[in-house]
């Protein structure tokens, strides 16, 4: 017990024994004790109605004069007050250091709670997306950006998922978007302008389109004037084998040209339509067929269930088949063997392409689907590859969220494997297959 406190208690017990002792001397010592109780309760009511109004006003003079317990506690108080105040101004502070920085900040950021709703955002976010510090708090986010795209984002479940995004405020520009989660169950929606990134891979993709496409007519009429000249009985003998060999190149050009354009059409195109379910046990047995007849062809095997299709377009999943087997072909002895399968169970669905054919080195692994790689440019070349083939691949799997991967091995074979969503699949029972 602290000295004031210890007076307050002595001076309220001295005070009652006053009271009873005056009360003994006109023979009433316990109204003397509850008239000194009561004048004592007084006191104290009357203490703390002024401590009540000093809270109030703020003007705590009284105390400030007095002593005892009151003066104490009053301390305490002011004392307690003035932290509370020094810690706010602090943290005043910190906000608006913080606000500062964030407002700074080049792309935008908007804190949203676990219902998608705005908590906070900064002024990149108003400049990029045209998101309202004030008026937009409490709004869904995907009710001011409405885009498929973002709403997919909001509903991942996968961290390092970005999406790319038209702005609201500009049909211009392009934001990418990507969801970070913090305390608790809220997550922080960064917005970067890549406009300028898009504008460029745009201009790239066109300028590889027109070009191909520009190439392809004089191409055309080489290719002709080379294909007269060969059908020319006139022409020397010793011409003839040149001028098949730029028949060869021409034809091999126009391969080159034809395959730059299919990227280029395919890197544009959004998700694949997903209207037909294809058969694709029957296109591994059309592509089989279309090989089959050649010489130097290794054996062809078929693992397919034909009751899981596929929704897409047949002409795309052939072209994948077609890369895919072809490439199996050119790399594989005759005397080896090539398997393609077909299968669907819960997770999805697998086209694979195994072979039995020289493999590839792991170091080379990485960079198969990269435009113009090959392993051994020469050879390929002699192969009659572009080195186009797997990005082509791996640009349609895009189209249906579809992945591939590459497992080999030097001199004992390859796998290639895509691997397709559920959603993509329909499985007809066995039995109802027609
Ligand atoms: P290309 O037209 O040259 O075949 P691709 O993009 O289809 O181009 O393939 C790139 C390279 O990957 C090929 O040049 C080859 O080196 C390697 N490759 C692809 N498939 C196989 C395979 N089944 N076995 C061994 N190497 C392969």
């Amino acid at each position: 017990m602290s000295d004031a406190a210890r007076k307050f208690v002595v001076g309220i017990l001295l005070f009652l024994a006053a009271g009873t002792v005056v009360g003994w001397l006109y023979d009433r010592p316990v109204v003397g004790l509850m008239v000194a109780a009561l004048l004592g309760l007084l006191w104290q009511v009357r203490q703390l109605l002024s401590f009540d109004r000093a809270l109030r006003t703020g003007n705590f003079d009284d105390f400030r004069q007095g002593d005892g317990i009151w003066e104490q506690i009053f301390s305490r108080f002011q004392y307690e007050n003035e932290k509370a105040t020094r810690r706010k101004l602090g943290y005043r502070q910190l906000l608006r250091e913080v606000r500062k920085s964030t407002n700074a900040m080049p792309d935008g950021a908007v804190i949203l709670n676990s219902d998608n709703e705005i908590i906070a955002s900064n002024r990149a976010a108003k400049q990029l997306a045209g998101i309202k510090r004030k008026k937009d708090r409490g709004q869904r986010v995907d009710n001011i950006l409405r885009d498929p795209e973002l709403t997919r984002l909001l509903h991942a479940d996968d961290q390092s998922l970005t999406i790319e995004m038209v702005s609201p405020i500009d049909d211009g520009s392009w934001l990418n978007c990507r969801l970070v989660p913090y305390g608790g169950d809220q997550k922080l929606l960064l917005l970067r302008d890549v406009t300028e990134r898009i504008r460029l891979s745009k201009m790239r993709r066109d300028f590889v389109a027109n070009a191909s496409h520009e190439l392809r007519s004089p191409l055309t009429v080489i290719a002709g004037y080379l294909d007269s000249l060969a059908d020319d009985d006139d022409m020397p003998a010793d011409w003839s084998k040149p001028v098949a060999q730029m028949q060869a190149q021409a034809q091999r050009m126009r391969h080159i040209l034809g395959e730059m354009l299919e990227l280029s059409r395919l890197e544009s195109a959004g998700t694949a339509n997903a209207d037909d379910a294809i058969d694709v046990s029957r296109l591994l047995e059309d592509a089989r067929s279309a090989f089959e007849g050649h010489a130097d062809v290794a054996r062809i095997l078929i693992d397919a269930d034909p009751g899981a299709q596929l929704k897409g377009s047949a002409a795309e999943i052939e072209t994948v088949i077609v890369n895919l087997l072809s490439n199996a072909i050119r790399f594989t002895p005759t005397d080896g063997e090539i398997t393609l399968i077909w299968r669907a169970d819960a997770d999805g669905a697998d086209l694979i392409v195994v072979d039995t054919g020289e493999g590839i080195d792991a170091e080379h692994i990485p960079r198969l689907t990269e435009r113009f790689f090959r392993v051994d440019k020469g050879r390929a070349r002699d192969k009659g590859g572009t080195g186009l083939g797997l990005a082509i691949v791996k640009h349609v799997l895009a189209r249906y969220d579809a992945e591939l991967s590459i497992d080999s091995e030097p001199d004992k074979g390859s796998e290639f494997r895509c691997h397709f969503p559920a959603d993509r699949v329909v499985v007809t029972p066995p039995g109802s297959v027609s």
